[in-house]
């Protein structure tokens, strides 16, 4: 066979430097209106992003329902009431400020988006008439019709849309650039961003971004438990590219860490044991409320909060009486009893009452317009399924107004994993910050899936716009400062490395061998014997398999930084779990050596952060936000006086 001929120019050896005021590192949901506020406010604004911010991200080819828009006109919820119950709903092990912000400037970003030229409204009149459209305004609900805060959106048309605005602002976006470390300086005795280093992934060509400020938003770390070397792509629910990058920079560069011990069962996720997200029958998010079937065809009930029966398919979008509204979609898997919306019958219960496996979703039970908003709308929009499973099923002949969808293993997920394989999932860990999403280094701000207790596109969308007019006040009095240039010249030649490898190991290889040392050492029960083994292994990787890691081309030579990425993230959430001496229910965390589930004196954040190869433990209570409508308001006068914009 002839050797392929790589299709693109050799920049190796090559560097560029580019100077800014605002750097926007990730250009997903989060990086992108981070980038946009920014550039609005009169800044030099670059976005630096691995794939192309024209459908990059966990939200490029979608989203199908955007939470917590709470302020949008036809809500009856306030921002206080929502934001709190979040934090109240994750035993206050949650990121009261960013939920703030998702819920008290989601809908302001939803109207952005429909001035870049997104659609979020039905404008064509598909649903007229249907219980979850407002007539008014041609707004469309999901989950909860009475409250009417979260929306149904055709989110496959948002980042071509941000992105052609971003052009507009004339923001400067280098595509196809991996960031592989941050540059820092000392100023006034304290550590300051001084922006980053990137690597073109097609050439290999070095760019040094000289900022004065930088907005992280890389999103949150994957392939960490779940790896399957011969189906990379399905290996995680989020894309491919973001595995933990910015978590790793953050890591090298000191920067602050909390709830990293957290980590759920695998669900949302494939690597090679289950389908798709949301390609099967399926009663959540995108598929709630579907009707159920069992194999008989018999219907499955669905129950309000208090076990009664429901007899309609409309009571499943209502809250029960006395009831001021449900939480649903995102992280909201095992609501406490006051958030708590209509749902199947429980498993073990159905099993007792004789329904018989396997189960169905039959949207062809439901009215009409509730089966065309799941099945062509919400499908149609969703991150991974408009292709693969609108496109692909209705091709091989599926109409949902005849057959019904099969749901796979005893619940209603599409995956069988074991308690071992976990996932960073449901409002994990992330980057600890301030109420300016400042992070403990100056000048150097977060947003998105990078922030701790991170959950949705409304939530990236908010955050990302937040950190970017914060990040641009502080820039607008700042001027650049220097930067040592060893950082640049070690970074070059850590990222080279591999190139000079004939016939090492491939980063596949790596990346298995580091999910199986998450899995035996850092599972599902973790001990202080066993996470020092665990950090043993990573120790005898850096020593003997770093240095005999090879790629061949930029590409492969980027996959191989991942790896390597993904392997601080490994010492982080290990290091983090040993920080924590006690069980908790909250964050998924048992540990058979101090069994004592959230004693009273350890209900509170942890954070960590390497220090000169030192691991640097702090202790932060819990509401350290204080109150978040007083506070949001002290913070934001600016923006609330100022259009919101
Ligand atoms: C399949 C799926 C369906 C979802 N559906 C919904 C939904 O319906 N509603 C909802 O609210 N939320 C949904 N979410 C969640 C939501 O999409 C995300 O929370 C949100 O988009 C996160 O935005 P972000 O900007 O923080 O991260 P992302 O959008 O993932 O952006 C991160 C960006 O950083 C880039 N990047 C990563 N590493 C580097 C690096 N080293 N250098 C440069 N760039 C880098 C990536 O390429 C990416 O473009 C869904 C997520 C998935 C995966």
């Amino acid at each position: 066979m002839s050797e392929i001929k790589w299709p693109y120019a050799n920049e190796f050896g090559k560097e560029e430097n580019i100077e800014c005021d605002v750097l926007v590192l990730g250009g997903g949901m989060a990086g992108c209106f981070a980038a946009i506020a920014a550039a609005r406010r009169g800044l030099k604004v670059v976005v630096v992003e691995k794939g192309a911010v024209k459908r990059s991200g966990a939200a490029g080819t979608g989203v199908d329902h955007w939470e917590s828009a709470c302020t949008n006109p036809c809500s009856k919820v306030t921002a206080k009431e929502i934001a709190e119950a979040y934090v109240d709903e994750q035993d206050h092990l949650s990121n009261g400020i960013a939920h703030y912000i998702c819920c008290e400037e989601g809908w302001d970003r939803l109207a952005d988006m429909e001035e870049f030229g997104g659609k979020i409204r039905d404008t064509e009149d598909e649903f007229k008439g249907a219980e979850f459209r407002d007539e008014a305004t041609k707004l469309m609900f999901a989950y909860d019709y009475e409250n009417k805060f979260t929306l149904r959106v055709w989110g496959k048309t948002f980042k071509p849309a941000m992105h052609d605005e971003m052009e507009r602002l004339g923001i400067k976006i280098c595509d196809y650039t991996e960031a592989t470390s941050l540059l820092t300086a000392e100023a006034e005795g304290k550590k300051r961003g001084a922006g980053a280093i990137g690597m073109n992934v097609h050439t290999g060509k070095i760019t040094v971004f000289h900022a004065k400020s930088t907005v992280l938003a890389m999103s949150r770390p994957a392939r960490l438990w779940l790896f399957n070397p011969d189906l990379t792509g399905l290996c995680e629910f989020r894309p491919m590219q973001s595995i933990g990058s910015g978590h790793s920079m953050g890591w090298r560069a000191g920067m602050e860490f909390t709830m990293m011990e957290k980590s759920v069962r695998a669900e949302f996720s494939a690597a090679g044991s289950s389908f798709p997200p949301y390609s099967t029958g399926n009663n959540h998010n995108t598929w709630y409320a579907a009707t159920m079937v069992d194999s008989r065809g018999v219907e499955i009930p669905y129950l309000d909060r208090d076990g009664n029966i429901l007899k309609t398919v409309s009571e499943r979008y209502h809250p029960v009486k006395g009831q001021k509204f449900f939480l649903k979609g995102g992280v909201i898997d095992e609501p406490k009893y006051e958030y708590r919306g209509p749902e199947t019958m429980p498993f073990d219960e159905l099993m007792k009452r004789g329904y018989k496996l396997p189960f169905y979703a039959d949207l062809s039970r439901m009215p009409e317009e509730e089966r065309r908003v799941i099945w062509g709308m919400m499908i149609g929009n969703e991150g991974k399924t408009k292709v693969p499973v609108l496109d692909y099923y209705e091709n091989r002949g599926f109409d949902p107004a005849k057959h019904a969808m099969q749901v796979y293993g005893t619940g209603w997920t599409s995956a069988s994993f074991s308690d071992d394989e976990r996932q960073l999932f449901g409002a994990p860990g992330g980057i600890m910050h301030d109420w300016d999403l400042k992070t403990n280094i100056e000048g150097i701000y977060a947003s998105g899936d990078q922030l701790f207790g991170s959950d949705c596109a409304g939530f990236a969308a908010a955050t990302g716009y937040y950190a970017g007019r914060k990040s641009a006040e502080w820039a607008k009095n700042e001027s650049l400062i220097d930067y040592d240039r060893s950082q640049v010249d070690e970074e070059i030649e850590r990222l080279y490395a591999p190139m000079y490898v004939e016939k090492g190991y491939g980063w596949k290889e790596l990346n298995f061998a580091l999910a199986k040392c998450m899995k035996n050492y850092c599972g599902a029960i973790k001990n202080e014997a066993l996470l020092l083994q665990g950090l043993d292994l990573l120790k005898s990787y850096r020593e003997e398999v770093v240095p005999q890691l090879s790629a061949s081309n930029p590409h492969d030579l980027m996959r191989t930084h991942e790896v390597l990425d993904i392997m601080d993230v490994a010492e982080m959430v290990m290091e983090s779990c040993r920080l924590r001496k006690s069980s908790s229910k909250t964050l998924c965390f048992t540990r058979s050596d101090y069994p004592e589930m959230d004693p009273a004196e350890d209900h509170h954040f942890i954070t960590i952060r390497r220090e000169n190869g030192k691991i640097v433990r702090g202790d932060v209570e819990l509401d350290y936000f204080g109150d978040l409508k007083t506070e949001y308001e002290k913070h934001n006068q600016d923006y609330i006086e100022g259009g919101r914009k």
